[in-house]
């Protein structure tokens, strides 16, 4: 384990250095969903504190177990409104806001917390060839109005894009939620967060400016297949 985060820890500043960009601006989530506690508290034992959940059932779980040592549980997954209540109240992020309605639901379970739910926009860059996020056009509108809303703080954008193996693509897709980006910081939104990039592309999203890159597989290996729990979620990986 120490090992794996070693490794990813030296791809990302192999792909820092060749953006001309500091390594250190960049940080590295580990996404352990489909892992039980137990592989959640040997990457910590490895010096790694920030998680990535998507399944919320799952998740509580594990927060629970591992309450108290010093984890920041970061929600990933597709967000379904009757799931707000325990999202806001476990996690410290949510990366995947991209309807109002539900960040509203989050917004009134967070009201009255001394610390606000750090939150992303999800934005879909890759068209009809993916889910999840808003579109593109709507991500201005939809940032704004998450960004008035108490008890949450809009920290920026977040974006799964279709897989693929054409970097050149890779980037595009990155790019775009780049210049969005860039487009809310100067319209006046103080974002400082771009989530994107994960095992498999995390060098393209650190060329095109990713902040937060969520890597799973190349740190805990192949999930385990799901055991049904949940109902699947339309988008979820
Ligand atoms: C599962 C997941 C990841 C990690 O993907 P890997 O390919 O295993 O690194 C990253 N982001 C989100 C939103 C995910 O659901």
């Amino acid at each position: 384990m120490a090992g794996r985060l070693q490794a990813i820890h030296a791809r990302m500043e192999a792909a820092a250095r060749l953006a001309g960009r500091d390594p250190r601006a960049i940080t590295l989530l580990a996404v352990s969903k489909g892992w039980p506690a137990a592989a959640v508290a040997e990457a910590l034992a490895a010096g790694q504190h920030r998680f990535g959940e998507s399944y919320v059932q799952e998740a509580v779980g594990k927060i629970r177990a591992l309450a108290g040592r010093g984890i920041e549980w970061h929600f990933i997954g597709p967000l379904q409104s009757n799931k707000t209540r325990p999202v806001a109240e476990h996690f410290a992020w949510v990366h995947s806001v991209d309807r109002l309605h539900v960040a509203e639901r989050l917004s009134r379970a967070r009201s009255g917390d001394a610390e606000p739910l750090q939150v992303c926009v999800q934005v879909n860059v890759s068209g009809e060839a993916s889910k999840s996020g808003v579109a593109p056009d709507e991500a201005p509108a939809l940032a704004q109005a998450v960004a008035a809303l108490p008890g949450l703080r809009l920290r920026g954008l977040m974006t799964i894009p279709e897989p693929s193996e054409d970097e050149v693509l890779q980037q595009r897709r990155f790019a775009t939620l780049r210049a969005l980006f860039d487009r809310l910081n100067a319209a006046g939104l103080a974002l400082d967060t771009l989530s994107m990039g994960m095992s498999d592309d995390l060098e393209a999203a650190i060329h095109e400016g990713a902040t937060v890159v969520r890597v799973g597989t190349a740190i805990f290996g192949t999930r385990p297949a799901r055991a049904g729990a949940e109902a699947p979620q339309p988008g979820g990986t």
